[in-house]
């Protein structure tokens, strides 16, 4: 069947209603007497289950490992005339399986899309018993904790430990298991705890494609390139080739984080698949991708095709997909990949199937609310793009690439800057991302500030501290030193955090960025070496004084009830007082939001001369931040010895300063 011809089968009324099986359980159900082997296969002559003894061909002595085939029947179920099964009996745990699937003759083999464990490079599935892959104590395994104040720290699981002076033992080193060794130094989980971040978001631990397996630990990748959705990473586990292996390292993680107090949340890149040899297209060719108008299929993630969530067997695949994560792993949020490819009606039906699952529990959503490249959405869906926010559940939010630019400048073009590195007429734009785009006038509408996540760098682009050095360069017509810890623009680095922890909406920035991580101005290094990526201790040991200045801010952010007002009043509390000549001052009026502060006021001075502000008459004052230290709301704990402070308060060039008017 051509493209196009697969392309209006699928889109047409008789397709959905005879084919489709939106309420069908699929994979390989496990129980110690027998396992359910479910695929949903729309056409197909004949379909077989093949059980392996092994993940892949060559780790068998035959070089196969072939078990036996076992023909499947269409289940008899109402609606589920597409769906085919067979029930193996016997424990089945271990054991690697396939499908097999015959059309006109020709047999294809796949790995099953909703396998939940795989071998080595996840050639094969495996039939799990979950239970056996839950680490002691999973069971008490939670990270509930009421008024979060939530601040996201993003990293990579390689990136994390990978590094000699991260303290983890060598055979942990890139690994899930490095989350659970203590290093007795601030490094590992104990330094991503005591740095006050409620959320890690991890870049992707499904099981990508791009990294062999079972090959050398100099490998590197991202991990963007998903193959598996339902299985973890191999090659963060110490074992790729017995598939419960992967399954309990990364829950032990998770379980490491959670006795933190740190909440996981999942990178996901539902948007498209590492390549088109796979379940998806052996068990029905084309229908999980987006089609042009000609039936090829479009690619608007760059990557070589897009998923097609519009269609019913699509969407139902990711959200069930989200639900297992959550469930079986505790995950505690997800951010999506490219969420401008998905439509906010499966968008919203996911936030909708977590919250009906997780009453108690609030579990993240955000995304990012773009595409790579024009995607041909079936008529009568909406992308989930900036322009749609509205559209989208008040509980799912978006990147706000406008806040990141405005902050530090594009990331498009390396050497223009933002507001904080000399930009000008960029003062507007920071009194709106301090109200998290709520403000109105803009070309696309928050519902609430909860629907923005603010940040300045993440993995993508040029690391905070590169792109400082590149517009400092350009501004001076000097060298770049990424190395050299110059005070300018540590001033910088401080002030773009001071901005960015007090802002509406949800903060999040990549790890390292507290202690001025470089990448010696590599803006994209997804397959860089480890050493490019890695997170350098002792850089972090280095810039300890910045790292204290994050830690601050959070800590203060904590203090503060209004960052937990998610809904719109929280913007009737900002008042921005000036912007304009290089400076922003707002003023948060805490009346209700019970803290030891009645109103804060914060000066974000990104000109070259120190500017004075006149605080009004009569209110006792408390400076809580300055160009030296985010902490010195915390050192003067006695401030009912605090004197009526001068009402004019100074801020020093390229710094953040803020008072809190006490009660
Ligand atoms: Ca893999």
């Amino acid at each position: 069947m051509s493209g196009l011809e697969n392309k209006r089968k699928y889109e047409s009324e008789a397709f959905r209603r005879e084919k489709e099986a939106p309420g069908a359980t699929l994979g390989a159900l496990y129980t110690p007497e027998e396992t359910w082997f479910r695929v949903w296969v729309p056409e197909a002559d004949e379909v077989t289950v093949r059980l392996y003894k092994t993940g892949t061909p060559e780790e068998a002595e035959d070089k196969q490992g072939f078990l036996r085939s076992i023909p499947m029947k269409p289940s008899l179920r109402e609606g589920e005339s597409s769906v085919w099964e067979a029930i193996v009996p016997g424990d089945l745990h271990s054991v690697y399986y396939t499908y097999g699937i015959c059309r006109a003759g020709v047999w294809k083999e796949c790995v099953d899309p909703y396998t939940r464990a795989c071998g080595a490079d996840g050639v094969r599935g495996m039939v799990v018993d979950l239970k056996r892959t839950d680490p002691e104590g999973w069971e008490a395994d939670t990270c509930f904790r009421a008024d979060i104040n939530t601040v996201i720290c993003e990293l990579h699981v390689k990136d994390f430990s990978c590094h000699q002076s991260s303290g983890i033992p060598h055979e942990h080193r890139g690994k899930y298991l490095a989350f659970t060794d203590s290093t007795g130094r601030n490094t590992g989980v104990e330094y991503l705890k005591r740095l006050g971040i409620s959320h890690v978001h991890l870049l992707p631990i499904f099981d990508f494609s791009s990294v062999r397996e079972t090959g050398d630990e100099d490998q590197f990748n991202w991990g963007y390139d998903p193959l598996n959705y339902n299985v973890p990473e191999g090659s963060y586990a110490t074992d790729a080739r017995h598939g419960e292996v992967r399954i309990l390292e990364c829950k032990s993680m998770i379980q490491a984080l959670h006795k933190a107090g740190i909440g996981v949340v999942m990178d996901v890149v539902y948007n498209h698949t590492a390549g088109l040899d796979n379940g998806f297209q052996a068990t029905a060719p084309d229908y999980f991708y987006r089609q042009n108008s000609d039936g090829s299929l479009s690619n608007g993630s760059d990557c070589g095709n897009e998923t097609a969530s519009e269609r019913v067997m699509c969407g139902k695949f990711i959200r069930e997909s989200v639900i297992y994560w959550a469930e079986e792993y505790h995950i505690d949020g997800f951010r999506f990949d490219l969420m401008g490819l998905h439509d906010t009606e499966t968008m919203n039906s996911i936030r909708k199937a977590l919250d009906e699952r997780f009453p108690d529990k609030h579990i993240l959503i955000y995304g990012e609310p773009w595409a790579a490249s024009a995607s041909p959405m079936e008529p009568g869906f909406f992308p989930a793009v900036k322009a749609n926010v509205d559209k989208l559940s008040p509980d799912i939010a978006i990147f706000s690439d406008d806040t990141r630019d405005t902050i530090k400048g594009s990331v498009f073009f390396g050497e223009e800057p933002g507001f904080v590195n000399g930009g000008r007429g960029l003062e507007p734009g920071m009194a709106s991302a301090w109200c998290a785009w709520c403000d109105g006038g803009h070309e696309f509408t928050p519902v609430t500030p909860g629907q923005i996540i603010s940040y300045v760098s993440v993995h993508d682009n040029y690391t905070l501290w590169d792109k400082l050095v590149l517009t400092q360069r350009a501004a001076e017509r000097g060298k770049a030193d990424y190395g050299e810890k110059k005070p300018q623009l540590l001033a910088m680095n401080q002030l773009t955090a001071g901005i960015l922890f007090t802002m509406l909406g949800t903060p999040l920035f990549q790890a390292g960025e507290e202690f001025g991580r470089t990448k010696y101005g590599d803006e994209n290094s997804y397959q860089s070496s480890p050493s490019i990526n890695c997170l350098d201790w002792d850089r972090c040991r280095d810039f300890s004084g910045l790292t204290e200045y994050y830690r601050g801010l959070i800590s203060l952010r904590a203090q503060i009830p209004l960052y937990r007002q998610q809904s719109l009043k929280a913007v009737q509390a900002v008042h921005i007082m000036t912007a304009k000549d290089q400076v922003v001052e707002v003023c948060l009026d805490l009346e209700e939001y019970p803290c030891r502060w009645r109103k804060i006021y914060i000066v974000a001075n990104a000109s070259h001369i120190s500017k004075a502000t006149a605080l009004p008459k009569g209110g006792r004052y408390q400076k809580l931040v300055d160009e030296k230290s985010s902490w010195l709301w915390k050192r003067a704990g006695l401030w009912s010895k605090i004197k009526k402070a001068e009402q004019i308060v100074e801020t020093s060039p390229v710094s953040i300063g803020i008072w809190g008017e006490l009660r």
